[in-house]
């Protein structure tokens, strides 16, 4: 297969975990025989110092010629980089804000997988980190509260603040379908989220992702209501498989999940449209604090890479091999800094380009 690639390095740690993840596809290319064509394009700052704007036509052009986008992070220091003296819809997040629109990116996907070499990060307790768990969290990400109208206004002398939660059909329809196929290629557990005792647009959202279930059969479907899963997530997040939900839910539990994974340098994403076209990245941001200091965990780029063979281009063994070369480092104890045991003991702590080395080394057909 050949195939086009669009990359992203941007700010901060940016440009050093794309290059690992660059060099992981490239050698699953030589493995099994792809050949990965890429193409790097600035956004964030380094597009604001280059062109003065944080997305440029060209780059949503070079985008979309593309089978898929491999992006690190954007932005610098908050409050103290000079990108953050200009007017917000200048600044870096603006870029990836309209980038995602302009792709028509509905469909956010985010797993938590806790490794059991690093179970000592989860903040649950033990017994539950013993369990281990392997949640994929599906966010609709284009409407919304996040997206309806909105104002505040002076009513009889005081301050009004609307803002409106609205969703269509068709949005609840396209998100289900993503949620109902993901499943069918997991456990065939879904559990569609929503606040179904409150509000209408929950009570839509119930009703469609049951009629989509009549095309699913073979996948389990659960309604829970958000509150209740909020607290499910810290009592006993191995009972659930794929989760979906609205926007802002999806927003909250997903910060939850990463929260109880551990670290944020290992959790990847993926934002996907109806076709196979996605945009895949790390959960984290830019970290500036460590940027160019060659300490910087690719491996959540790295996996991202892997959703990214798994969903834009359906080569699911190929996703294996990454994702089981991670693992494998993991259990030989090959570590980046924000990952290691306190005491290090029989641990093995690499640089970032070391890292990308060892994945690239361990991948297999
Ligand atoms: P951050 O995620 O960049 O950093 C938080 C902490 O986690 C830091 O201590 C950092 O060193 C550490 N960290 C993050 N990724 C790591 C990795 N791969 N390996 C090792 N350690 C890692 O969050 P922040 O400091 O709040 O934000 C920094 C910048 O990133 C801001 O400009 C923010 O707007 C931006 N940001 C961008 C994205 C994105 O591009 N999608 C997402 C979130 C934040």
């Amino acid at each position: 297969m050949n195939v086009k690639i669009t990359t992203i390095p941007g700010d901060g740690i940016g440009p050093e975990i794309v290059r690992e993840a660059v060099k992981v596809l490239n050698k699953v290319g030589e493995v099994f025989g792809h050949e990965f064509t890429f193409e790097e394009v600035l956004m964030g700052g380094c597009s604001i110092d280059a062109y003065g704007v944080p997305l440029t036509d060209e780059t949503i052009e070079k985008c979309k010629a593309a089978q898929a986008v491999l992006m690190g992070s954007i932005g610098g220091k908050v409050g103290q980089s000079k990108w953050y003296e200009l007017p917000p819809e200048k600044r870096p997040e603006a870029g990836l804000l309209k980038l995602r629109k302009s792709l028509g990116l509905f469909c956010n996907l985010r797993p938590a997988h806790l490794y059991p070499e690093l179970k000592k990060a989860c903040p649950l307790r033990e017994s539950i980190a013993e369990q281990g768990f392997d949640v994929m969290m599906v966010r609709e990400l284009t409407g919304g509260l996040y997206f309806g109208a909105r104002k505040t206004e002076i009513v009889d002398g005081e301050e009004v603040a609307i803002d409106t939660l609205e969703y269509h059909d068709y949005e609840i329809r396209r998100i289900a379908k993503k949620a109902f196929e993901i499943a069918m290629k997991r456990g065939r557990k879904l559990t569609s989220v929503d606040k179904a005792n409150v509000l209408d647009s929950s009570r839509l959202w119930r009703k469609i992702f049951a009629e989509v279930s009549a095309d699913y059969p073979e996948v389990q479907l659960e309604n829970a209501l958000v509150d209740s899963t909020a607290m499910q997530l810290v009592r006993n997040p191995g009972q659930f498989d794929v989760v979906a939900t609205e926007n802002m839910f999806g927003d909250i539990l997903s910060d939850e999940m990463a929260e109880i994974a551990g670290s944020l340098g290992m959790l990847p994403s993926a934002s996907l449209r109806e076709d196979s076209f996605g945009l895949y990245e790390p959960s984290g941001g830019s970290a500036p604090d460590i940027a160019g200091m060659n300490i910087a965990n690719p491996l959540a780029t790295i996996l991202s890479a892997a959703m990214l063979l798994r969903y834009s281009l359906n080569l699911t063994d190929e996703a294996d091999a990454i994702e089981n070369a991670v693992s494998s480092a993991l259990a030989q104890g090959f570590r980046t800094g924000d990952i290691m045991d306190e005491d290090e003991n029989g641990l093995t702590r690499l640089h970032t380009d070391e890292m990308g080395d060892k994945i690239a080394e361990l991948i297999r057909k």
